[in-house]
């Protein structure tokens, strides 16, 4: 059979496939599930997959919902990754309306357009994988469901399993505010929780026998504030206590602070760690209290990979970024105006980007599997200036405006893997320019071995302190 005709054929595959793609990014939507509280999302993707004929399987990595699904033919090589976010963000439910109007109220949304990722990638996947299966052709395709990616967890630890060991290239995707192929990097980031251990009296009592713990952790933040100044430039240290108490007349005797480290380069991170644990230490000794850490992760930037960020880049020019009507247009100036924007002509990107060797200042946990094999990502353009991680992305992720950027998606990615598929010669070049940004360095996790992923509770706590 004419390899050549794989792309073609995958993309008829998806054009023919829109409504299963959309119906299950629906679903998503509709099944909005916290850091490590993924099942039903979970389930969602790997019985997709399952009926596909993948093999799956789940609870990888120590992590309930995490799974792998395969599908392996002939030789098994080249192999194929594609990523998935499954998580929500806290606090972001919204309906598909351009105001804020909750569907739980407090409750959990996709402020961040994980369905357009999880749709988009498992579909992409699929049409690969039939397609490849009836044409015969060699290789792996690989979909890892990874849950907590806005706490940069999942990944992390199958990277430190070695489950990326043996990808030829890994392929993702994420809703930005421009239709993109992206070969960026982006920062190294190290979350970390101390717990505070006092004592706890009534004040108006004995206020002698009183150790607050909220003095603990307020103490640590304002010495981690302090030291900033005396950081690498570029480092963004940022903290919440999550738990202070219950009422100022009871001295708390349990407090936490959260700390999360950005810098483009992880070494500094390390130098910022180092402070706060001296920070940490030096607000236990004054206030008399004890301390516990919860080391939660610490993941690389992005490596980029222009290569195949271009190779993503001339199949998202063929495939053509969405056009929107002119009543998606009206639902994304509302929305803008919501959050005191002025309208403006066009409040969704429609043109084509290619970003390569820029600095995102965000995290991704998927830094660690860029530094094992080649990885790039395709953006979808969600409407311009809408803060991420709030109701406005819920709405849109749930709209006819996120449901054309994910098939955008899924259709760029698709056709990527075809060109890997069916063109050794341009997976060498690719190779090659990985070998030479990594020099031969050998991936080591900085995760230390003994720490596990977090558990379910761990996000359970944090919403229940809040409210
Ligand atoms: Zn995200």
């Amino acid at each position: 059979m004419d390899k050549t005709q794989l792309k073609k054929r995958v993309l008829k595959s998806l054009n023919e496939n829109q409504k299963t793609l959309i119906e299950v990014c629906d679903k998503l939507w509709r099944t909005p599930e916290l850091a490590m509280q993924e099942s039903g999302t979970s389930r969602i993707l790997r019985d997709w997959l399952d009926r596909e004929g993948f093999h799956v399987e789940t609870g990888i990595s120590d992590m309930r919902n995490a799974f792998l699904a395969e599908f392996a033919q002939g030789s098994n090589a080249p192999v194929i990754a594609f990523l998935t976010d499954l998580d929500a963000v806290p606090g972001v439910s919204n309906k598909v309306v351009p105001r804020r109007k909750p569907i739980v109220e407090g409750g959990p949304g996709h402020g961040c357009g994980h369905p357009q990722i999880n749709a988009g990638n498992v579909g992409a996947a699929i049409a690969v994988k039939n397609e490849m299966e009836r044409m015969g052709l060699d290789g792996t395709i690989r979909v890892y469901g990874a849950g907590a990616e806005e706490l940069l967890i999942a990944k992390v630890f199958m990277a430190r399993d070695g489950l990326f060991d043996d990808c030829d290239v890994i392929l993702t995707s994420h809703p930005t505010s421009m239709n993109a192929a992206n070969s960026n990097t982006c920062c190294a980031l190290l979350s970390t929780e101390f717990t505070f251990f006092g004592q706890s009296c009534l004040t108006a009592k004995n206020p002698e026998a009183g150790r607050s713990a909220l003095d603990a952790a307020q103490l640590a933040a304002i010495a981690v504030s302090m030291r900033k100044s005396y950081m690498a430039r570029g480092t963004v240290v940022e903290y919440v206590i999550p738990d202070g108490g219950s009422q100022p007349n009871t001295v708390p005797d349990v407090s936490k602070v959260w700390f999360m480290v950005r810098h483009q380069n992880e070494s500094w991170v390390k130098d910022a760690y180092q402070k706060i644990l001296n920070a940490v230490k030096g607000a236990a000794i004054a206030t008399g209290t004890t301390s516990k850490e919860n080391f939660l992760t610490f993941c690389y930037g992005y490596l980029p990979n222009e290569r195949l960020g271009r190779l993503i880049y001339n199949n998202a020019k063929i495939v053509g970024p969405p056009t929107f009507t002119d009543d998606e247009k009206r639902f994304a100036n509302e929305i803008r105006k919501n959050y005191g924007l002025e309208e403006i002509a066009e409040p969704i990107h429609e043109g084509l980007e290619f970003l390569k060797d820029g600095l995102d200042m965000y995290a991704q946990d998927g830094g660690d599997a860029s530094r094992i094999a080649p990885l790039a990502s395709v953006n979808c353009a969600f409407p311009k200036d809408i803060t991420v991680h709030g109701w406005g992305t819920t709405a849109i992720s749930g709209s006819s405006i996120g449901q054309k950027g994910m098939m955008f998606c899924a259709k760029t990615l698709a056709a990527t893997a075809a060109d890997i598929l069916t063109k050794p010669e341009v997976l060498v070049e690719i190779k090659k320019e990985f070998n030479f940004r990594t020099n031969d360095r050998k991936y080591e996790c900085l995760v230390p071995q003994d720490i596990k992923p977090i558990s379910e509770d761990f996000m359970k706590y944090h919403v229940k302190t809040r409210w």
